[in-house]
């Protein structure tokens, strides 16, 4: 976004000073109710001191150069590495839209940061720390003992830092501003793009989505196909070395977080290209897709790893002469990198089968407030 002329500000906070003379009537009665109350025996400062501070000294392989001061403090204090970029991304979940109520806090505190570093990964940033916005309808101590476990099991696998954060009262609400470092130019975006390159995705689509339609009791799985598909929804895996080693090879990049089709066409659009995108290796056996979802229909398997939601796996372009280079970074690092379609001229994006047909798809991706 443009940032806005002086002027306008000035408007702006003059605006804001009347608004708040008009509101001062109902301004006097919030002042009346304690504003940090949690209403627990736990108050606001002893429960970030228990569940989110950490002292120093304790994690000291995991302590991170970048962060001058940490929690406790008006604001946190970071240093740039000299030549890097702050890649910097906020994610929120709310309950009853991105999470069961009943769901597992220590996945949820996992999930919560996954998905932020997932953004860095696609960025081919380092994630360094990040904020907590927490809002909790009440204190509940097993619950937010689970959820900092889950949290900073995560956090210390990468070494991010949690710096800062705010504490309320309401529906349960979790807000991560997660901040990496990339070396200047060295930024994987969307926008880079060329005809003629291969889109590859990293892992396997549409298990989340198979786990959430199970959870919601709209498909049967086995015990055992549930319990993976749960666990793909609840616990994604941000691929934070493949963003890494992404850096330099791909010519364009994204995480996937509502369905590969609505996500390539946020990808399109930046680089200004269409793409082809061939069926062959969702129809067939390939490393893309889990057993679980090679046991379904043909129909069913499109629509959940071409729509489905919440997968987290990066989807990236390379020009051709880099093939052999990934397909070799697949091996190495262990992780599924699958050549999903090539970059074409024009706008549309079109899905074909191993006869050359369009494949239609009801719904591409998922979308707030449509
Ligand atoms: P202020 O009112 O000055 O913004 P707060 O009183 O809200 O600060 O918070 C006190 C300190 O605790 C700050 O350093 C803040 O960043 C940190 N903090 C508050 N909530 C959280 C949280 N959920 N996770 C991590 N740090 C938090
Ligand atoms: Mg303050």
């Amino acid at each position: 976004m443009s940032s806005l002329p002086t002027s306008a500000l000035t408007k702006l906070e003059a605006k804001a000073t009347s608004d708040a003379q008009a509101d001062s009537a109902s301004d006097a009665a919030l002042e009346a109710t304690p504003k940090r109350s949690l209403k627990s025996p736990l108050g606001e400062f002893d429960l970030i001191e228990r569940y989110f501070k950490r002292h120093t000294g304790v994690h000291t392989t995991f302590s991170q150069p970048t962060v001058v001061l940490g929690i406790g403090d008006d604001c946190a204090l970071l240093s740039s590495t000299p030549g890097h970029h702050w890649a910097v991304s906020t994610d929120s979940m709310v309950e009853g839209r991105h999470f069961f109520p009943d769901v597992d806090p220590v996945h949820l505190g996992h999930k919560a940061l996954a998905v932020n570093l997932s953004d860095l990964a696609a960025c081919g940033a380092t994630p360094r720390c990040f904020t907590l916005g927490l809002t909790l309808p009440h204190v509940d101590e097993s619950w937010l003992s689970g959820f900092s476990e889950g949290l900073f099991a995560l956090a210390d696998q990468y070494g991010c830092v949690l710096v800062g954060g705010d504490t309320t009262q309401g529906p349960l609400n979790i807000a991560i501003t997660v901040m990496g470092e990339v070396p200047q130019g060295q930024a994987l975006r969307r926008s880079g793009a060329r005809v003629g390159d291969d889109l590859w995705v990293s892992g396997t689509l549409g298990d989340a989505r198979l786990g959430l339609e199970a959870l919601l009791g709209e498909r049967r799985l086995s015990p055992q196909a549930l319990q993976y598909a749960q666990h793909r929804l609840e616990c994604p895996t941000p691929r934070v070395a493949l963003g890494l080693a992404l850096r330099g090879l791909a010519s364009s990049a994204m995480d996937l977080s509502d369905g590969l089709l609505g996500d390539l066409g946020h990808l399109l659009k930046s680089s200004g290209l269409g793409a082809q995108i061939e069926t062959h290796w969702i129809d067939g056996e390939s490393q893309a897709i889990s057993p679980w979802l090679q046991a379904l229909s043909l129909d069913d398997r499109r629509s959940l790893v071409l729509s489905g939601g919440d997968d987290y796996e990066l989807l990236f372009t390379t020009p051709v002469s880099a093939r052999d280079a990934v397909l070799a970074m697949s091996r190495e690092m262990s992780t599924p990198l699958t050549r999903i379609g090539v970059m074409v001229p024009g706008h549309s994006l079109r899905v074909l089968d191993a006869q050359g047909h369009e494949v239609k798809i009801q719904q591409h991706s998922y979308e707030h407030f449509s």
